[in-house]
């Protein structure tokens, strides 16, 4: 991959360094059936000054991926390399680096964010309380915690919902991650692990919540 920037080698560098973990969690994620048919996209900063950031290319078997199923992107959404087409989900990912200061932004599509996101749309959100696994999350000290995770109503005009998500980010800079209504989940982190730490996490919290749920008969 040519990176046609100022930082050259660097970003060559960052790039492979970055890229081969999104590939290695995308195996992980899809064998865990939460990137199935295509769906779902991964992201980490390159380079910070000038906004490079590595993504995955649109459409690709997540299953399967290489780096050269990524691209690098402008802080705009511009493709600066690699050849495949860009996301039209990548703006989201470019709201959440600027507003939250992310390293990296993985976005799912697993059963449980899709159904509870859908269940939990005129709630806005969903409340998960007292459990331990809330201890993954950065910053969350005790099982005693009460995490938002919000939930926005889905679009296919990805200019509006850049704008309810940056909306949201300025309202809740406290939150780990939100849920667009029967679509999926997008969390964050510093760095590619803590990303990938923090899908774990939700992930978990998601089926356990839905699971109970289900126990009561009130999925629907
Ligand atoms: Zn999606």
């Amino acid at each position: 991959m040519e990176l046609k920037n100022n930082s050259g080698e660097d970003s060559l560098k960052e790039f492979r360094h970055f890229g081969q973990q999104i590939v290695e969690t995308a195996s992980l994620f899809y064998s865990r059936g939460w990137l199935f048919g295509t769906s779902g996209n991964l992201s980490a900063v390159i380079n910070e000054s000038p906004l490079r950031i590595a993504i995955t290319g649109s459409g690709l078997h997540k299953g399967k991926l290489d780096l050269s199923g990524l691209i690098v992107i402008d802080g705009e959404g511009s493709v600066i390399s690699g050849d495949r087409k860009v996301s039209s989900e990548a703006d989201l990912h470019i709201a959440v680096i600027k507003h939250m200061h992310a390293g990296s932004v993985f976005h799912t599509h697993s059963v449980w964010s899709t159904m509870l996101s859908r269940r939990y749309l005129k709630d806005g959100g969903i409340v998960l309380h007292g459990y331990e696994m809330l201890k993954g999350l950065d910053n969350v000290r005790t099982h005693d915690h009460s995490e938002w995770i919000p939930v926005i109503e889905n679009s296919q005009d990805m200019k509006t919902l850049s704008v309810r998500v940056t909306g949201l980010l300025k309202e809740h800079p406290e939150i780990h991650g939100f849920m667009l209504s029967g679509h999926g989940l997008y969390t964050w982190g510093k760095t590619p692990a803590e990303a990938e730490r923090h899908v774990e996490v939700i992930e978990f919290l998601l089926e356990v919540h839905g699971r109970t749920l289900a126990g009561t008969g009130n999925i629907s």
